[in-house]
C-alpha cells in the first residue's frame, strides 16, 4: 500500500507522524513509504534517515496523494485539496470540531481521530492523548523552572540558604502526574488538586501533597467518580469549596502547572484574577489548558494568552498551546509508535485497509466514512 506522511504545516507544529524507526517497520511490512521533504526536520529526523530506510522523499501533492495518509495534525484546507477520495486518513483529527469532521466528510476521507480511543488497556499501546500529555506535563515544568527567577530545590550554600520552591499542580491526569514527578526530581515541595478522589494515592506516592477537598452529598460523590475515567463537570457547591482551598495554596505558591480539562467542554476556571493577583512577584503559571477556557479565551486562568507569555500582576503566565511540540523528537517518537500501533487495527495482513467496525476502539476511532461523519 502507498503511505504518505506530510510535513504538518500548522503554526508551531514540529512533529511528524512516521519516525525512521516506524519507517523502517512499515517497509519490513511490504509498504511503500512517501515522505514530504522535510517532515521529519523539525523532529531531529533529516530526509536522509528515512531514505536509509527505503522511504521516497517526495513533494507534498505526491505524498498526499497516497491510499494512507499519516498526520500528526488534521490538515488544512489546501492540503484536503490534495487528498482524493477513498484515502484514509490517521491522526488527532479533533474529535470536537464538527465543521473539520464535515470537511473530511465532503472530501470523502475515511478518517481516524486517534484522540477518541477509549482509555482501555488494549488502547494504551495507540493512546495518544497518554503520549503527548506524558510530554507536556514535563515540558511545563522545564519552561517554569525556566521562566522562575529563583531555584526550585532547596540550596544549602555558604552565601545563605534558598528555599524550595512551591509548586501548585491542578488537575492530576496524566499531565498532571509526570509534572508532579518532573518538579519532585528537580527538589520543589508539591500540592495538588483534582476532582477525583483516586488520583489522592498517586499524588502521595510521587511525594506531593492532595488538596483535599471533601464531598458533602451525594451529587458531588457522583459527580466525582467521572465516566470512563475522565472529569464530569462538579457541582457548583464543590467548586466553590475547592476554590477556596485552592486560593490559599495559590497564594503561597511560587509555581502553579495547570492541566485541568474535562473532554468537550471549556477548561474549568481554577486561577482567578484575583487569585493571581495574591501570588508572590516573579511567580510562575504554566496553563496547558491555554486556549481552552471559556469561549476559547483563557484557559484554567482567563489572563492566560494562548502562545504567549505574558506578565500579570507581576506573575509570568505562559500559555504555551503545544507544548508536546517543543520535545519534537521524543514527541514525534511516541506519537509514532501510536499511530503504527493503532495501524495494527486497519490494515489487513494482506497489506489492505478495512474498516473492522466490530473493534472498539476502530468504532470510537472512524471519524467519517463515505462522505458522512460517523460520529463527533
Ligand atoms: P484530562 O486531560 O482530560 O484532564 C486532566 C485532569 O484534570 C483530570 O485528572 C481531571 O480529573 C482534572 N480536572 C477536571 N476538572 C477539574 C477541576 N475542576 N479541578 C481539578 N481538576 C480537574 O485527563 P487525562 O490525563 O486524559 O486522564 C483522564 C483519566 O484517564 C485519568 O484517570 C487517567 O488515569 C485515565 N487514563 C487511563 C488510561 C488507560 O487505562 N488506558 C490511559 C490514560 C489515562
Amino acid at each position: 500500500m502507498l503511505i504518505g506522511v506530510p510535513l504538518e504545516t500548522a503554526a508551531g507544529e514540529t512533529r511528524v507522524a512516521v519516525t525512521p524507526e516506524t519507517a523502517k517497520k512499515l517497509k519490513a511490512q511490504g509498504h511503500t513509504l512517501r515522505i514530504e521533504t522535510g517532515a521529519g526536520v523539525a523532529a531531529s529526523a533529516p530526509d536522509g534517515a528515512y531514505e536509509a530506510v527505503g522511504a521516497e522523499i517526495v513533494d507534498r501533492a505526491a505524498a498526499y496523494g497516497a491510499d494512507l495518509v499519516l498526520k500528526v495534525r488534521s490538515p488544512s484546507a489546501e492540503e484536503l485539496a490534495l487528498m482524493k477520495p477513498g484515502t484514509t486518513l490517521v491522526g488527532m483529527l479533533n474529535p470536537f470540531d464538527a465543521e473539520g469532521l464535515a470537511r473530511l466528510a465532503a472530501a470523502g476521507l475515511t478518517s481516524y481521530a486517534l484522540e477518541a480511543a477509549p482509555r482501555t488497556t488494549r488502547a494504551q499501546s495507540m493512546d495518544v492523548l497518554s503520549s503527548q500529555a506524558n510530554i507536556a506535563g514535563y515540558k511545563a515544568v522545564m519552561v517554569a523552572a525556566d521562566r522562575y527567577q529563583r531555584f526550585f530545590p532547596m540550596l544549602m550554600t555558604a552565601a545563605g540558604t534558598v528555599k524550595a520552591a512551591r509548586v501548585v499542580i491542578l488537575g492530576v491526569g496524566v499531565a498532571g502526574l509526570q509534572a508532579i514527578a518532573t518538579a519532585k526530581r528537580l527538589g520543589a515541595v508539591i500540592e495538588a488538586s483534582d476532582v477525583r478522589p483516586s488520583v489522592k494515592e498517586q499524588v502521595e506516592s510521587l511525594g506531593g501533597k492532595f488538596i483535599d477537598v471533601p464531598y458533602e452529598t451525594a451529587e458531588e460523590k457522583e459527580a466525582a467518580e467521572g465516566v470512563g475515567g475522565y472529569a464530569r463537570p462538579m457541582p457548583p457547591s464543590w467548586l466553590e469549596r475547592q476554590k477556596l482551598e485552592v486560593a490559599k495554596r495559590v497564594a503561597q505558591a511560587d509555581v502553579v502547572i495547570s492541566t485541568a480539562l474535562i473532554p468537550g467542554r471549556p477548561a474549568p476556571t481554577l486561577v482567578t484574577e484575583e487569585m493571581v493577583r495574591s501570588m508572590k512577584p516573579g511567580s510562575v503559571i504554566v496553563d496547558i489548558a491555554a486556549g481552552r477556557g471559556p469561549g476559547g479565551v483563557g484557559g484554567n486562568c482567563p489572563l492566560t494568552e494562548a502562545d504567549r507569555t505574558v506578565v500579570k500582576h507581576g506573575v509570568t503566565l505562559v500559555g504555551e498551546t503545544n507544548l508536546p511540540a517543543l520535545v519534537a523528537a521524543d514527541a514525534s517518537a511516541l506519537y509514532a509508535r501510536n499511530v503504527l500501533d493503532f495501524l495494527k487495527l486497519v490494515v489487513t495482513k494482506e497489506g489492505t485497509l478495512h474498516v473492522p467496525m466490530d473493534d472498539d476502539i476502530v468504532a470510537a476511532c472512524l471519524m467519517t466514512q463515505s462522505g458522512q461523519v460517523k460520529r463527533t
